[in-house]
């Protein structure tokens, strides 16, 4: 297992101090539900300062290092120097909402800008169709056209649309998970600040990026000025080292991490993640470790940018970035080392994600289904995973094992990329021989349960070994439901037996 070698706190930051006003539901204008002329008030006072004339001068301070956060921040708010703690007006690069907050934050938008007001920056403003898409349940289509409208009234370059549910591949708009397509369409970039209405906006981090999800009424105003006021996280530092076992995944270290620090261990705190094996991730898996951040209450999660990551942008965007790098010196609230070459294949079991166990210790546990989705867990590469495991059992699926691309890209590499060893085979071909479902179209899912005709939803209280990012009651569907966080290996492995199972079973 591995071994935490310090958590030291710094003197300099007493979050019990803190008034946290730039959190994703924060006080900042959200908490007053006052009538328009108050609100115009509240909002006149929050306004954010007039640009510097000049450049902030250096002189006569002590500069001292940062962390990539605290840089990034400096940056997106026109200062040299800044402190965790401090709250400060960001300059938001992009903005991402989708369908079930982007109604939201539009209807806050037209009340306090006015209903003819126009967008801040119609190019940085990305609007994803994601969650509840192929449902006949009318909330959630009303929804969708919510969307439309607003992106046709603004001209929104970016709005992912989906016309016709009834199939998705004659949307050649469509993408599927936010996350996912932001980083599939080239909106993730180092040294920027990336906000969305979703908690796992964080997913971003994995480029160097700042990535947070926030309230629909923080939203409101990103839409109208293009500007936030954000408290200044202290950073902690996961250096992860050693070669990776070839039947761990990126998810087994986020899990790993999540059960060692808890799901509050990071609140309001940046994760920073370094080390050998971090180096070693592909761009996918460094969005696993970034995704989860949230689930230990994290604000983001950052990995440096480097070969990996410009070779994933190469292709992606013309946009030029700014990476930065935390300094030698930069203070970090804690520190965690991790021997990943000593780590074993984990779950959380439920009902909630820091609640680790071995896989293998999980053995006797019965389960009814597998589910492989998610912006967590349904990547290109998770897929391949999950093949993988299929394929060197030689074995049929024993519970219903449900497969649900995150992006309408990742649908097609199932249906296309061949699987290292298998003779040219594509992951479909695998799962059809096994006896997996059909790939279904690709969205949400049933990962946050959805209207009771989402495809996969738990309506029964079963146990389900998912490789999403969240156990808590009713996640999924059912509230009696028992979901099983796993990686796409272990998921894999328990479709197999139809128990909860270490994939080292099939993989060694
Ligand atoms: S896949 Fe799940 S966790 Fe990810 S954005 Fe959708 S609902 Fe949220």
């Amino acid at each position: 297992m591995a071994s935490l070698l310090a958590a030291s706190k710094c003197s300099f930051f007493n979050p019990k101090k803190e008034f946290d006003i730039g959190s994703s539901f924060s006080p900042s204008i959200s908490a007053h539900r006052c009538r328009r002329r108050a609100m115009r008030k509240v909002l006149a006072v929050m306004a954010p300062p007039a640009p510097s004339p000049r450049s902030p001068a250096t002189t006569g301070s002590v500069k001292h290092s940062m962390t990539m956060t605290e840089k990034i921040l400096a940056r997106a708010s026109e200062r040299s120097q800044l402190e965790p703690g401090e709250n400060v007006w960001v300059n938001v690069d992009v903005l991402m909402t989708h369908d079930v907050c982007g109604p939201g934050t539009i209807g806050i938008f037209k009340r306090e800008f006015g209903q003819n007001a126009k967008v801040w920056d119609r190019e940085k403003i990305v609007i994803i169709p994601d969650h509840y898409i192929f449902t006949s349940d009318e909330r959630a289509n009303r929804n969708v056209d919510i969307l439309r409208d607003f992106c046709s009234e603004q001209n929104i370059k970016y709005f992912y649309d989906i016309k016709d549910l009834s199939n998705f591949k004659v949307n050649p708009d469509y993408k599927g998970v936010c996350h996912v397509a932001l980083a599939q369409e080239g909106h993730c970039r180092p040294g920027e600040v990336l906000l969305g209405t979703d908690s796992h906006t964080c997913n971003a981090g994995a480029f160097g990026q700042f990535a947070t999800g926030i309230g629909n009424t923080d939203a409101g105003f990103v839409m109208g000025t293009g500007k936030v006021l954000l408290k200044v996280p202290p950073t902690m530092k996961f250096i992860l080292d050693g070669e990776m076992p070839d039947y761990l995944l990126a998810k087994d270290l986020i899990l790993q991490i999540i059960g060692e620090i808890t799901v509050a261990g990071a609140t309001y705190k940046s994760m920073e993640f370094v080390g050998s094996t971090v180096e070693s991730l592909t761009m996918e898996e460094r969005m696993t470790l970034c995704n989860m951040v949230v689930e230990a209450g994290g604000k983001n999660g950052v990995v440096p940018a480097d070969e990996t990551t410009f070779k994933y942008l190469e292709d992606k965007t013309s946009v030029k970035y700014e990476t930065v790098y935390s300094d030698d010196n930069a203070r970090f609230i804690s520190d965690y080392k991790f021997d990943v070459s000593k780590l074993e294949p984990l779950v959380a079991k439920p009902h909630s994600p820091d609640n680790r166990a071995l896989a293998r210790e999980c053995k006797d546990v019965k389960i009814d289904r597998v589910y492989i989705g998610s912006c967590t867990g349904g990547k290109t590469e998770d897929f391949l995973a999950a093949a993988r495991v299929f394929l060197a059992s030689g074995k049929k699926v024993k519970v219903p094992t449900f497969l649900v691309p995150a992006t309408q890209k990742v649908w097609m590499d199932i249906y296309s990329l061949p699987v290292p060893g298998s003779g040219g085979k594509t992951c479909s071909q695998i799962f059809e021989e096994v006896g997996c479902d059909v790939p279904a179209s690709p969205s949400c899912g049933a990962c946050l349960g959805g209207p009771r005709d989402t495809y996969a939803r738990m309506n029964e209280p079963q146990v389900c070994v998912s490789t999403t990012n969240r156990n808590f009651p009713g996640r999924m569907g059912h509230k009696e439901g028992q979901i099983y966080l796993a990686s796409p290996y272990t998921a894999a492995a328990s479709a197999l037996t139809g128990f909860v199972t270490d994939p080292r079973e099939f993989l060694m």
